[in-house]
């Protein structure tokens, strides 16, 4: 193989990475991918927003297209392999299709640009303005929060700007797009799990294994104001209190509540992220007239945002009546949990089946660029890993990565096969031990 792992991870190394969307670290790991790329013989292609695909027509035929992609960028102090490994998937996987008869289609490999949120405080950028939600408008409104802090303004449009101009001089052949692509047939990504579920598994049975991932979730999140009353803590009796900061406490308590029984019946997981009490004085003879709360709900699952934006109402309502407290939100963001390809499932279920590969059904309750990404089908895999995400301690293993691209080739050989072979069922060794998300095929076609 011309694809060497070891030419992008230092395995067994824990030191942090500041691979921030669109700076220099950024680009120059990307420039060591687009070389492999370049070494397979396949055509580089850059967007507006700095997305990156090297394409190769197999056998010449460019009708059928199958994308296999993830990103590059990290979080401040991240770790080596949260993103990376999926584009390193896609090459080797690019690597052996080209060796391979019987493929007909476009392979691509894609670096979805800046997914994580930590420089511009929003995610998946690359991948969102491949489906179309990022606006002209936003390339001048969305800024490097960092250097906003220090007085400077740094948009997204001049980051970019930037980035594209580094590619363009100092790579050969590179074209500008548009986008690196409308739509595909098929999207493929690899990730590390972000929870240790599968590192456990592989514990107990020592078996190559891999996550399906049937659920990418989506965030809501509120931010409410709660609108008391000042006075004297030692004059005004308790059952007179309007206490904003009571209010706030009782909301915690409520929506840990909702998130555990949410988490239970597998459609998501809350909890409030942070409360401040502007103007008040810090004194201890005040009660508190005001406070202001955010809430981060995680959800998997068809319809689970209205519902949890339900719950949320009746928990303010029970608050303020508690409380005596005027309570007002603000939805701040509010994603729709998006159900992976079940066509595409069934043929990893039976590509690991066929390999000898374990498998688990799971959700990522993390978002990830899958959710966002324009492909009549598309699906995600997880492979095991240790010390969560975003963090140098994360850590997985050269096989674990072997095995995604054993399942991503064995898979592509079939998507890419003259003929289709229908619907199997499941046949993997692990049955699914978490509770299932409804599907709702609908809602997965609304994402194109
Ligand atoms: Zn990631």
């Amino acid at each position: 193989m011309s694809i060497n792992l070891e030419d992008f991870f230092e395995f067994g190394v824990k030191e942090p990475i500041n691979r921030l969307a669109y700076t220099q670290e950024d680009i120059d790991y990307k420039i060591k991918v687009i070389e492999k790329m370049q070494e397979l013989g396949m055509k580089i292609t850059i967007d507006k927003i700095g997305n990156i695909c090297g394409s190769i027509s197999i056998r010449n035929n460019p009708k059928r297209t199958l994308a296999i992609g993830s990103h590059t960028d990290s979080v401040y102090n991240g770790g080596q392999y949260d993103g990376p490994v999926g584009v390193i998937v896609g090459l080797q996987t690019a690597e052996e299709l080209l060796n391979s008869k019987n493929c007909n289609g476009t392979l691509k490999v894609a670096i979805y640009a800046c997914e994580e949120s930590s420089r511009f405080g929003n995610a998946c950028l690359g991948s969102k303005f491949l489906k179309g939600s990022i606006t002209e408008k936003d390339f001048d409104s969305i800024v490097d929060r960092k250097e906003l802090e220090r007085g400077k303004t740094i948009t997204l449009r001049q980051a970019v700007s930037d980035y594209i101009s580094y590619f363009k001089e100092h790579v050969k052949d590179i074209e500008e797009l548009d986008k690196i692509f409308d739509e595909v047939d098929y999207s493929l990504e690899a990730h590390i799990e972000q929870y240790e579920l599968l590192k456990k598994e592989y514990k107990k049975n020592k078996q190559e294994l891999i996550g399906i991932v049937n659920s990418v979730g989506s965030a809501v999140r509120v931010k409410y104001d709660v609108q008391g009353k000042a006075d004297h803590t030692g004059s005004t009796p308790m059952k007179k209190r309007q206490n904003a900061v009571d209010a706030t406490a009782f909301i915690g308590k409520k929506v840990r509540k909702l998130g555990k029984f949410y988490e239970k019946i597998g459609f998501g997981r809350a909890s409030q992220v942070e409360i401040s009490t502007p103007g008040h004085n810090g004194s201890f003879n005040q009660i508190p007239n005001f406070a202001q709360g955010m809430i981060d709900f995680r959800l998997l699952g068809e319809n689970t945002s209205d519902k949890v934006l339900k719950d949320f109402q009746d928990i303010q309502e029970k608050v303020e009546k508690k409380t005596k407290t005027k309570i007002t939100t603000t939805v701040v963001s509010k994603g729709n949990p998006v159900i992976t390809s079940k066509t595409l499932n069934t043929k990893i279920a039976n590509a690991c089946s066929k390999e000898d590969i374990s498998f688990i059904e799971m959700p990522s309750y993390a978002g990830q660029d899958t959710g966002y990404i324009p492909a009549k089908e598309k699906t995600m895999i997880f492979i095991p890993s240790t010390g969560g995400s975003h963090n140098p301690q994360e850590s997985t293993k050269k096989k674990f990565i072997e095995t995604a691209t054993k399942v991503f080739v064995s898979l592509s050989k079939e998507l890419l096969a003259e003929k289709f072979k229908d619907k199997q069922a499941y046949s993997g060794k692990i049955q699914n031990n978490l509770p299932k998300p409804k599907s709702n095929e609908k809602d997965s076609d609304k994402v194109k």
